[in-house]
């Protein structure tokens, strides 16, 4: 054999145990495969996008469609208000969070099969997670897709550090599929302009920011963030998808010009 490299990294998977921290690192040598380089992960809020109805939803419908020529998008859903009544009443009833966020799921997969038939009449299809093998071809051939955005966790999905409610969520769930398909980016669609020092709904002081690094976020400490703390967390490791887009998808356009790569909303990055 001549492929030094493989025969290194082989002989010290064989050897090494897997929490060996020095020997992973070195191990990490080759750079991480692009899946679908072309593809753009959208996520529509739930609670702050999709439970407004017809004047928030139509509008961007109308905007996907626009984009369809042009760009290939991987849409996600969010779960929103009844996700978090399914959360309300089985934290009442004592259920673990794994269990939770099997409701939530379901939930996404609700928000998922409306979008989705809003745009069938288009030959957009959605996928469950069991199907997504077949991303490639239906981006292919229709341009976009809708998807669950809940990650599949359901059992798995660990505890958080305080509460009951599960940490990977709908923002966490489309974060993962632009990371490991090597997506061109991860864009969310909600109803702020984006991060902003402080909830705008709850603080009219509030300041926009256009732009932050992950660890600039962390230092800042806020008190509540536009994003799954867990998205944070995620991005630290990245391979693949080192920043993220927050836009107000109210706006008419701006969907458009994210995709077309202009700086709208609020950038963060890894
Ligand atoms: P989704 O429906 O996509 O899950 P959420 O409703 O969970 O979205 O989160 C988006 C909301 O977060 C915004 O509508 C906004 O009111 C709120 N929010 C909290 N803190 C901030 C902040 N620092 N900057 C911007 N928005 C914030
Ligand atoms: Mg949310």
């Amino acid at each position: 054999m001549d492929n030094e490299a493989l025969d290194r990294m082989t002989m010290a998977l064989a050897g090494a145990s897997l929490t060996d921290e020095a020997q992973m690192g070195l191990l990490d040598t080759q750079p991480v495969i692009q899946i679908l380089p072309d593809a753009n992960v959208i996520k529509i809020g739930g609670q702050s996008f999709i439970d407004r109805g017809r004047a928030a939803v139509f509008p961007l419908i109308e905007e996907i469609v626009e984009n369809l020529p042009r760009h290939k998008m991987i849409i996600g859903t969010g779960a929103g208000t009844r996700a978090r009544h399914a959360y309300s009443v089985g934290l009442d009833l004592g259920v673990p969070t794994g269990v939770l966020s099997v409701l939530g799921f379901f939930v996404s997969i609700q928000n998922a099969k409306m979008i989705h038939y809003l745009l069938a009449k288009h030959g957009i299809p959605s996928v469950e997670p069991a199907q997504f093998a077949q991303l490639p071809l239906y981006l292919a051939e229709r341009q976009a897709v809708v998807s669950v955005g809940m990650p599949p966790y359901a059992y798995w999905q660990p505890n958080p550090e305080i509460g009951r409610i599960p940490p990977h969520r709908t923002d966490a769930g489309c974060y993962l599929i632009s990371e490991v398909l090597g997506a061109r980016s991860m864009i969310y669609v909600k109803d702020e302009d984006g991060l902003y020092t402080a909830d705008p709904k709850k603080d009219r002081n509030a300041k926009f920011i256009p732009k932050i690094t992950v660890e600039e976020l962390e230092r800042l400490d806020l008190s509540d963030v536009v994003l799954e703390h867990t998205v944070f967390q995620l991005m630290r490791n990245a391979k693949n998808r080192r920043s993220v887009q927050v836009i107000n998808g109210l706006n008419r356009g701006n969907l458009t010009r994210a995709l077309n790569g202009e700086h709208v909303g609020t950038i963060i990055t890894a």
